[in-house]
């Protein structure tokens, strides 16, 4: 069974097309700058590359450009379309509406629609994917796979704030949480490795990428996760401020004499790794300004790992122990420099590192020491994949 895997951002389009029948990706690429110049797509298939550039005026000739190249004689991996058993679509958030995967029809078109208050970044971007993969692949099943699904099991108490409660009637004002495929994905994986019922283990994965978040995963469900009604609580980000005392946005304002935009501007955009370290948003950078001398790289390194051991602690009084803490997304799975920060001082917990373990970059591994009662994990993500099983899992 062939999957076609879309993830639609508002002026790019990444896919994957994927062979069930073993787990294999048959051909993947990207569109960029879609409805801006220099629009292009790349594309990869059996290690080569190939890159079309042409205009893509939007989203609905950037799918039609897609199915061109995967149905091309030479680079493409399809003789016919009606070998797509299915599409499966990354929407950023499904709300309450959603806690599973599902397929499309009408009435999730209009929920999903609904749901783009929360998200008006993201979900109109989704939902423009969506319709043109409807328009261009008529009768192809298509199903939505949720980033805040997988955190619709939290308890009220973990996603409820200390707000006047009419907010949440009214607005629906909560913690919802993010890269929920991510992180059920390595909590499978998880389990998988240390050869454990996943229902019986008690997780705290902690994916730290350009956007982060870390989630307590008990019995297999989130139970608590460090993302919340936007996307910049937590831990520090490439360029998000991560936890911060409210009382600091208004006062900011009224001295900085802004408006709700630019404030948001500098929590989203401005803030973080870059923010604090004033030289890049990208960890490698900021490693290599941290290993040259500069303090203010260093230092922020130190709050990223700082806040993450932080919620390590708090997830495992919240979930009342812990198994194994799993490191995945670009920082998570490739820098031993953060995990060696972040571990420092959780061995009160029973977490050890491997410091020769830990040496590892971009695939699976148990880096913690052979003693350690909580073991460390590497897990690579792979949310197209399990966009692609959840997809299947729906069809059958
Ligand atoms: P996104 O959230 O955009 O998917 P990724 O999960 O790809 O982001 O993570 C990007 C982050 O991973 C960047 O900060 C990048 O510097 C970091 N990263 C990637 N490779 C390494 C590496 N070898 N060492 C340290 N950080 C890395």
């Amino acid at each position: 069974m062939k999957i076609l895997v879309i993830n639609c951002g508002s002026s790019s389009l990444k896919y994957q097309l994927m062979d069930m029948d073993g787990e294999r990706v048959l051909a993947k690429g990207l569109v960029e700058r879609i409805g801006l110049d220099g629009s292009l797509l790349t594309h990869r298939i059996n290690e080569s590359k190939i890159e079309i550039k042409k205009d893509i005026p939007n989203h609905k000739v950037a799918v039609q450009l897609v199915i061109d190249t995967l149905l091309h004689p030479e680079h493409g991996a399809l003789n016919n379309l009606s070998e797509i058993a299915a599409v499966g679509h990354r929407v950023v958030h499904g709300g309450e509406k959603f806690a599973r995967s599902v397929v499309i029809d009408e009435e999730v078109m209009a929920a999903l629609r609904e749901c783009s208050e929360l998200a008006p970044l993201h979900n109109p971007a989704n939902i423009i994917g969506i319709e043109a993969c409807q328009a261009l692949l008529p009768g192809v099943p298509q199903v939505a796979v949720f980033d805040t699904a997988f955190h619709q099991t939290m308890p009220k108490q973990a996603y409820i704030y200390g707000l006047p409660y009419e907010f949440y009637e009214k607005y629906g004002i909560r913690r919802y949480g993010f890269h929920g495929t991510s992180h059920k994905y390595v909590a499978r994986r998880a389990a998988r490795l240390l050869g454990r019922p996943l229902t019986e283990l008690k997780l705290v994965t902690c994916h730290l990428g350009n956007g982060s978040s870390i989630t307590a995963v008990k019995g297999g469900v989130s139970v608590d996760t460090s993302l919340g009604f936007g996307t910049i609580s937590g831990t520090i980000m490439g360029t998000r401020c991560g936890d911060i005392d409210p009382a600091v946005i208004p006062f900011l304002m009224e001295k900085e004499n802004l408006t709700p935009g630019e404030m948001n501007d500098i929590l989203y955009k401005k803030s973080g790794l870059l923010g604090l370290s004033g030289v890049s948003s990208d960890a490698r950078d900021i490693e290599a300004a941290a290993a040259a001398g500069n303090e203010r790289a260093q230092l922020a390194l130190e709050v990223l790992a700082y806040l993450t051991r932080k919620y390590i602690g708090a997830y495992a009084a919240a979930m009342g122990g812990l198994d194994a803490i799993v490191f995945t997304a670009g920082i998570g799975e490739n820098s031993d420099i953060i995990r060696r920060l972040v571990c420092d001082g959780l061995e009160f917990l029973g977490a050890e590192l491997d410091e020769e373990k830990n040496r590892v970059r971009g695939k699976e591994a148990d880096v913690s020491t052979s003693a350690s009662k909580v073991r460390i994990l590497v897990i690579p993500t792979n949310e197209e994949l399990m966009i692609a099983q959840e997809t299947a899992e729906l069809l059958s």
